[in-house]
């Protein structure tokens, strides 16, 4: 073989080739590797994070209804708990639930610290798209500390985006993901972060996740506000805030909407409850 003849083979046969696998290794592991690295030692984003085990979760069951002193959010009749662009809240509301329609996030008109949320979701079905693009929806702590809602099943992102990750910054426990168009629940149990009177944050954020009745994030303390390719960080703000719902322009639906307030702890106290002495 002369060389003419080796370099068209080699270029036109190989190279190929080794891009497709290249190209085939990078659809399967989306994410980055040029992003700020997080204490955990990963980017942000990190193509190579483990990805959580996936366990899958009991099918799904009637809506769990609100308990005597929950303030009801969305029973499933109409928006009137929550804002949007130009201060209405414009989702589409029909048989129950509300969905996702590109007209924006909408918030809670309340404010709320500590609390306890229930909300149930159900991504779009048939499911569309891949990664970050299937069935991306989130729910925002003061407008600012997001849990993610994601299509999870069989739909490969980065660790640290896919279905109730605190987004940005750590994957959930396992992946207990239910198929696109079951309805699946949050049950989640949040404590605001706390700022001194020069704004430095002396309590970091609290959440303890609970997905489809598996725990997914124990106590975890947030790192900050989440973000897209960049590292959390605190910008204070006062005791309460808005819930809000992301509009990422899927077709995510939502029901059952409700939440308890939490008695608030004071800034120097413990994270989490302590269970009382025994004996
Ligand atoms: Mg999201």
């Amino acid at each position: 073989m002369n060389r003419t003849l080796l370099a068209t083979v080699c270029c036109s046969v190989l190279l190929p080739l080794l891009c497709a696998q290249d190209g085939a290794k990078k659809a399967q592991t989306p994410g980055y590797k040029d992003t700020p690295v997080l204490p955990s030692g990963w980017c942000v984003h990190d193509s190579d994070r483990p990805h959580p085990p996936v366990v899958t979760p009991a099918p799904t069951g009637e809506p769990v209804a609100p308990p005597a002193d929950a303030l009801v959010l969305f029973d499933g009749k109409d928006l009137s708990k929550w804002t949007g662009n130009g201060g209405k809240a414009s989702w589409k509301v029909e048989n129950g639930f509300m969905e996702v329609n590109r007209t924006g996030d909408i918030q809670t008109r309340d404010s709320f610290g500590d609390c306890q949320l229930h909300i149930e979701f159900a991504t779009p079905s048939p499911a569309k798209g891949d990664s970050q693009g299937r069935g991306n929806s989130g729910v925002f702590f003061f407008g600012r500390y997001e849990v993610q809602v994601l299509d999870s099943f069989e739909n490969v992102t980065y660790a640290d985006g896919q279905c109730a990750s605190i987004y940005g910054q750590y994957p959930p426990m396992v992946n207990a993901s239910r198929k696109p168009g079951e309805w699946q629940t949050y049950d989640i149990h949040f404590r605001a972060p706390r700022f001194d009177d020069k704004g430095n944050c002396v309590k970091p954020a609290v959440v303890t996740v609970v997905h489809n009745g598996i725990v997914v994030h124990m106590a975890r303390e947030y790192l900050g506000e989440t973000n897209h390719r960049a590292l959390p960080n605190w910008n204070a703000h006062g005791e309460k805030g808005q819930i809000r719902l992301q509009d990422h322009g899927d077709p995510v639906r939502f029901r059952n909407v409700w939440i308890r307030d939490l008695p608030p702890e004071p800034a120097n106290g413990p994270a989490t409850p302590t269970a009382p002495k025994r004996g």
